[in-house]
């Protein structure tokens, strides 16, 4: 039933009945009596003829009391004007309907509807009165538009949105697109509107994941993207890509399905993850690359497989630098160098350092060998004259290793672990010098580190090391004057394992401090037994212990050494300590010290291997040395020609000057014994007299006869 029809079949007024007998009547009264509205009949008159509660309640008139009543008279004159205005309408037969804030009686604005319909009267058809159906919105009305003022911020707030906000559908077509989007990307809103926007901002080689990833979301997948921060990179309308941050989320508006993506421009905070960056790969004293990013930037390589070689080149001598002119002298000399390297190294190739004095450079496409020994010269030559930025100038040198990848090396510390290894071995054989990596090199690492672990248990559980001895014996007399300790492993399963092999393993590790310990308190041991065995008349016997230069770098050492002449009792000046030449010069200064010390516990000193280092004579006489033993290699050369012989002379000739005895080592004839007797050597050692034996062996030698002596 509509509303005209409703209120026109309120029973029509009586003919010539006065205001108090039109009313509604029965289930219909019922009806609009309970009705959230107001509703009133007004007479042509303007006399109410019918009011309901509701509008009885809004007027505070009893009900009862309104009909007969003018609306101005209920009302008021202001709201009677407006509300007859609305009823003349209605007295033209017209139903209107009239929307409008109102102030009532208690004085709050409401924001009524109101609804005017003529009443026909019986006869005649004549318009007698008007019904007034009042309907209070103001609650629909405020819900209203505060939906309408969310929605005004919601609107604001996207369009004044730094981030980008794309809506877009589930096919991925453009939906809306706020300003943002407009600047980031450079498509004015209606361009992109309608669009798929992988044609618009997804980068090409991006598509199909993006296809992929809005698909799971779609669907929800596993591995779907939604809600999640994403960073990739937005493709621009002029072609260039920026850095943004992505963040999708679903929404659905009716029964759609729609994608509103975020996107963050960050290329700033990029940028500064790059200065980070840099920093992280970057070395502060020469600002070349760091070890970081050689590993970065090989690790590529090898993914690429790329043809690299690498380059490892350790500065030699350049730890005395340091120690020896202090840092900031050594850190100048680095900047020099790196100034000079980086102006030598070609695009694409990357020069780093990699430790206190190690550089790396990575070589790019390089294959024929002659090519790099051109640029490694180039390296070299740089290094025989650096100078610092304080205009000090430094002759350094280099020892270089090289590898070319392989698809062995999967990673880029495989590359780096062979150029090292190749890089140990041009130091070992003397330093200035390139070595090429060859995978015969690994096998021998492998090696060294077996032996190094075998050693260290061997020495903590105290098995399979033993010590032979050597008798040297007085070349004129042939009577037994001393004896070396020569230290000896046997490997649990390697067998015999010599002393050349392991000790300068044990020197590398630092090892051989805990060996040389304990070679030391055992020789110096059985040296006190032997003393005692001597039979009478036979002279002090001596003990000659090699010492490793490592040994002598240690802070305790001299202390050490006085505490073990103090255990066994032996006489200090039968203790006779053998250090090579090499051991020695090393830092000549230094060892002036440390040998005096030893000097001054009684101890003897002596030269080992003599000629074969470069012993400096200035220094030779400044060392509180006792002997000098000649090296094996001239003795077996003897009897070869006069002027191996003439070698051996000057070096008697030499210690004799400086008041040294002169020991021969490696004599393995008689001829060669005669020899250096009529060379006025002192003594001598080697096979001809005695290989090193075991202890027991070497006893029998001493309570008997000497079996060279008979
Ligand atoms: P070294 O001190 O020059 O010892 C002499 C080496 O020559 C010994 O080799 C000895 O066995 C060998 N030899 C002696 N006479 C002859 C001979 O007539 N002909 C030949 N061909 N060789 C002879 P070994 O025992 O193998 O020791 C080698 C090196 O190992 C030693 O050379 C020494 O430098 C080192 N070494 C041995 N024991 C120790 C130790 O306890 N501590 C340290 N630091 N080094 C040790
Ligand atoms: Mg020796
Ligand atoms: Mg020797």
């Amino acid at each position: 039933m509509t509303l005209d029809v409703a209120l026109n079949s309120i029973n029509p007024p009586l003919p010539g009945s006065d205001i108090g007998t039109w009313m509604p009547s029965g289930g219909f009264l019922r009806l609009i009596e309970t009705l959230p509205a107001q509703l009133c009949v007004i007479g042509t008159d303007g006399r109410f003829r019918y009011v309901n509660s509701t509008f009885a309640a809004s007027t505070g008139w009893p009900q009862a009391r309104i009909a007969g009543h003018t609306v101005a008279e209920v009302l008021g004159v202001a709201a009677a004007r407006d509300f007859e205005a609305h009823g003349r309408r209605a007295l033209t037969g017209e139903t209107a309907s009239f929307d409008g804030w109102v102030t009532d009686r208690t004085g709050h604005r409401r924001f009524l509807r109101r609804i005017a319909a003529p009443h026909l009267a019986a006869e005649g058809g004549k318009i007698d009165a008007y019904s007034m159906l009042i309907i209070d919105c103001t609650q629909d009305r405020t819900a209203e538009a505060a939906l309408h003022l969310s929605e005004a911020v919601k609107t604001a707030a996207i369009n004044n949105a730094r981030d980008a906000i794309i809506a877009i559908d589930d096919q991925g077509i453009v939906i809306d697109y706020n300003p943002a989007a407009a600047h980031l990307f450079g498509y004015p809103r209606d361009q992109a509107i309608g669009r798929p926007i992988a044609d618009l901002i997804i980068p090409p080689e991006l598509r199909h994941n993006h296809a992929l990833g809005l698909s799971r979301a779609v669907a929800r997948e596993r591995g779907h993207t939604l809600h999640r921060r994403l960073e990739t990179q937005g493709l621009r309308a002029d072609g260039s890509r920026v850095p943004v941050e992505v963040t999708l989320a679903d929404v659905m508006v009716g029964e759609r399905r729609l994608f509103i993506a975020n996107l963050r421009d960050i290329s700033e905070s990029q940028f500064s993850t790059d200065q980070q960056t840099a920093m992280a790969y970057h070395d502060p004293v020469t600002g070349l690359g760091n070890r970081a990013l050689l590993m970065r930037v090989v690790g590529e390589a090898l993914t690429r497989r790329d043809p690299v070689l690498l380059v490892n080149i350790h500065i030699d001598r350049f730890s005395s630098i340091r120690s020896s002119f202090g840092h900031a002298f050594a850190d100048d000399l680095l900047i020099g160098m790196a100034g000079r390297l980086a102006g030598d190294v070609l695009p694409g190739d990357h020069l780093v350092r990699i430790g206190d004095h190690v550089l790396a450079l990575l070589l790019h496409g390089y294959r024929d060998d002659p090519m790099v020994l051109r640029r490694l010269d180039a390296i070299a030559d740089i290094l025989r004259s650096v100078v610092t930025p304080s205009g000090a100038s430094v002759f350094l040198s280099a020892s270089t290793g090289i590898v070319a990848a392989t698809p062995q090396h999967e990673t880029p510390e495989d590359l780096l672990r062979d150029a090292e290894i190749a890089t140990s071995r041009a130091r070992e054989t003397g330093g200035s010098r390139v070595v090429w990596f060859d995978p015969s090199m690994h096998a021998r690492v492998i090696d060294q580190v077996r032996t190094e672990h075998d050693l260290r248990h061997s020495l903590d559980l105290g098995v399979g090391l033993w010590v032979a001895y050597q008798p040297i014996v007085e070349l004129v007399t042939e009577r037994l004057a001393g004896f070396e300790a020569l230290v000896r492993w046997n490997h649990p399963e390697r067998g015999q394992i010599p002393p050349v092999h392991f000790v300068p393993i044990a020197e590398e590790t630092g090892l051989v401090v805990t060996l040389g310990r304990w070679v030391l308190g055992v020789a110096c041991r059985q040296l006190a037994h032997w003393q005692a065995l001597r039979p009478p008349g036979m002279s002090d016997l001596f003990m000659s212990i090699n010492l490793s230069p490592r040994q002598l770098d240690e802070p305790g050492f001299v202390d050490s050494v006085r505490a073990v002449i103090a255990e066994t009792g032996i006489d200090p000046k039968c203790l006779k300590l053998e250090l090579t030449e090499s051991a020695v010069m090393r830092r000549p200064e230094d060892s002036i010290v440390i040998l005096r010390e030893l000097k001054s516990l009684g101890v003897s000193l002596s030269i080992d291997d003599f000629g074969t280092g470069y012993s400096s004579l200035s220094y030779l006489h400044k060392f509180p040395l006792d002997s000098i033993k000649v090296d094996r290699s001239f003795i077996s050369a003897l009897h070869l020609s006069e002027e191996n012989r003439s070698i051996v002379r000057i070096i008697v000739d030499l210690a004799r000057l400086l008041g040294f005895d002169v020991i021969a080592e490696g004599i393995e004839s008689e001829s060669d014994a005669n020899l250096l007797r009529a060379l006025a050597c002192d003594y001598g050692q080697g096979y001809h007299y005695s290989r090193p034996q075991p202890p027991d062996q070497m006893e029998r030698v001493l309570r008997g006869r000497a079996p060279w002596q008979r």
